[in-house]
């Protein structure tokens, strides 16, 4: 009999709407936690694991010497490697693929990479309009690499600090 009253009783005063209100009230003026994306951006990790790259050495050499632990570590699959030997007697890949919709982003090849030769980028504004793209080839790699390696290079000073 209590509890039916008290019910009707909040029923009549809308209780449970003044309830809602209260708490739309207390957050009207409050520190807002999102932003205008795309026009405003969050901070980004130096870490952050984004499209992949494949960087040189200042003088233009690739630095990926074939030595596959990228392919082997990586999770799921995702990378193929094919090597030859150079004339100077060097090791370098004849080709290097990364299926990105195998890849799951966890960064273990660039872990993995001796040399810091495959890195993951920023980069994570991409899509694909054509069956096939998402097999990112080591000359795509290499560009991507070439672009950004001023942000790379500065990225993994940042995160050595860290190690
Ligand atoms: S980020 Fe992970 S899943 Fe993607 S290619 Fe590298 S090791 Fe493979
Ligand atoms: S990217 Fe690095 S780990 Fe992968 S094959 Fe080249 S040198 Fe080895």
């Amino acid at each position: 009999m209590v509890k039916a009253l008290k019910r009707y009783l909040n029923t009549f005063l809308l209780y449970e709407l003044v309830k809602g209100l209260m708490v739309t009230g207390r957050h009207l003026f409050a520190r807002k936690i999102t932003i205008q994306y795309p026009e405003e951006r969050t901070p980004m990790s130096p870490r952050f694991r984004g499209l992949h790259a494949l960087r040189r050495y200042p003088n233009g050499e690739e630095r990926c010497i074939a030595c596959k632990l990228c392919e082997a570590v990586c999770p799921a699959g995702a990378i193929t490697i094919e090597s030859a030997q150079r004339a100077d007697g060097t090791r370098r890949t004849t080709r290097y693929d990364i299926d990105l919709f195998k890849c799951i982003y966890c960064g273990f090849c660039e872990e993995s990479c001796p040399v810091d030769s495959i890195v993951e980028t920023r980069i994570f504004e991409f899509h694909f309009e054509n069956r096939g793209e998402h097999i990112i080839t080591k000359e795509q790699l290499l560009a991507v690499g070439d672009k950004y390696e001023k942000q790379l290079a500065a990225d993994r000073a940042a995160d050595a600090k860290y190690r």
